[in-house]
């Protein structure tokens, strides 16, 4: 049966219609456009919480466009399953003349996105995808000798002299709304049918207050202060536009421009070294003997390390799938270097437990934090976590919300030493690297 042809618009990471590279060209291209977006099961059967608060941000997301796209006259069209079978069935259904998406820099997303790219081109089908998630991709900025930048400074010299307004301008795919195609609406899955249940997730408001990013380089290091944007879940799954993003924070904030460059920066690292996925960045650091103790993980994951800055921030994680940054940084370095964990551990506990939990972002502060990353500090550099609360948190705020018994009998002691870990860490560390 021969069907009159259409493109299909394919969302993952990137969920508006507005300012989204992908989609513009889509509607542009001049065939009627079908949007889809595909529950994709191999990501969901792995999550191992069912009560999971990013499936329901995705899916409260998946409603707000459908409705958008009902007020245009069109629907999304909504699969669940293996993207390869959910596109194998479209070609049999349609006739395609082109697919569209954006770029995912993922490990797991090149493979599908490659399979399903090589199956279309056996069906003599076009797989056109741009870059939409950040500002500048791949080989975008590299050192003269083209080269990835694997320090931060130099690259962010380059990104800085590189960028000008064509990079952050919104692409304008409201003016071409009116190629998408008219499809009937039907009902939304619930999170039961997707084998999910309700969560207690609270979404950060998309529309950041400016006085917040104006003042961000003086708050943004004290958890007790709503000093940060908590723009991250937006930008993870692409509610908001990194360009429109990045055009605030020109306007506004040097400081918070400069993080949004961090997440460029991760981003390409990830492209091009995917095996930091699993390895050290620097090769040497895979050869640190770790402890590994079980019943220390445990505290530090339950927040019952006796540490209050430390303890507030998992709990924190734990209540609300939030950590702040500053938080980020001393929990982390405390599991590493105090315990002596592997990293691998603890970026594995927070995938399973941020909202905005992405693997550029969240490796590259992991491997930071333990000292193996690209760009990370030297290994004798251990973090106090008293000291970082006395810094960060003078009035005790941030800990109080979080561990209302600290300063009370009922509160554990500190489980290390904090003198004692340090020199561990530091002989351990260095032992291993000149080993090596
Ligand atoms: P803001 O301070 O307002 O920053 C604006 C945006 O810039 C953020 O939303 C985020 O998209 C980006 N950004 C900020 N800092 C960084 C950074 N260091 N690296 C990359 N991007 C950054 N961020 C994630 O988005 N997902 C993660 O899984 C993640 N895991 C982390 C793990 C560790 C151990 C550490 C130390 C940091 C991690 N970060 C991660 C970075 C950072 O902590 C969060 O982006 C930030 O706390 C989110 O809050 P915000 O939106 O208010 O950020």
């Amino acid at each position: 049966m021969l069907t009159p042809p259409v493109s299909f618009f394919w969302f993952r990471r990137d969920l508006r219609l507005t300012d989204n590279a992908g989609l513009y060209h889509a509607l542009k291209s001049g065939t009627l456009v079908i949007p889809v977006f595909i529950y994709d099961t191999d990501i969901l059967e792995k999550l191992p919480d069912k009560q999971d608060r990013r499936v329901q941000f995705i899916q409260e997301a998946i409603k707000s466009l459908a409705e958008n796209l009902e007020k245009l006259g069109s629907f999304l069209r909504l699969k669940q399953g293996k993207p390869l079978d959910i596109f194998t069935k479209l070609v049999q259904e349609k006739t395609i003349t082109a697919v569209y998406a954006n770029h995912d820099y993922e490990p797991y997303a090149q493979q599908r996105d490659a399979a399903v790219e090589e199956y279309l081109k056996t069906r003599g089908i076009p797989f056109y995808t741009f870059k939409d998630q950040v500002i500048f991709e791949k080989n975008e900025i590299t050192k003269a000798d083209r080269e990835p930048y694997t320090v931060f400074t130099p690259y962010k010299k380059r990104w800085l002299n590189t960028i000008n307004s064509f990079f952050v301008k919104a692409y304008p795919t409201e003016k071409y709304f009116h190629q998408f195609a008219s499809i009937n609406s039907v009902p939304l899955p619930t999170l039961t049918d997707l084998g999910f249940q309700h969560t207690d997730l609270v979404t950060p408001n998309i529309r950041v207050a400016e006085e917040i990013i104006t003042h961000y380089h003086k708050t943004r290091d004290y958890p007790a202060q709503a000093g940060t944007s908590r723009l991250s879940v937006h930008l993870r799954f692409g509610t908001i536009s990194i360009r429109q993003v990045v055009q605030l924070a020109q306007r506004l904030n040097a400081t918070w421009l400069n993080e949004l460059i961090w997440r460029d920066f991760y981003h390409m690292i990830l492209f091009h070294f995917p095996r930091v996925v699993s390895q050290a960045f620097k090769p040497a650091y895979d050869h640190i003997p770790w402890e590994n103790n079980e019943k220390y993980f445990a505290q530090w994951c339950t927040g019952t390390t006796g540490y209050p800055l430390v303890d507030a921030g998992m709990r924190e994680l734990n209540a609300t799938g939030f950590m702040h940054n500053r938080v980020r940084m001393v929990v982390a370095s405390f599991l590493c270097k105090h315990l002596l964990i592997d990293w691998r551990w603890g970026e594995a506990y927070f995938a399973t437990k941020l909202l905005d939990y992405d693997l550029a972002a969240n490796n590259g502060g992991w491997q930071w934090a333990a000292g193996s990353g690209c760009d990370a500090g030297p290994y004798f550099r251990v973090f106090n976590p008293a000291a970082q609360l006395k810094k960060f948190d003078p009035g005790n705020l941030y800990v109080k919300k979080w561990v209302p018994e600290w300063e009370s009998s009922n509160y554990n002691q500190p489980l290390i030493d904090h003198d004692f870990a340090r020199k561990r860490a530091i002989n351990t560390y260095k032992a291993a690297l000149t080993d090596f």
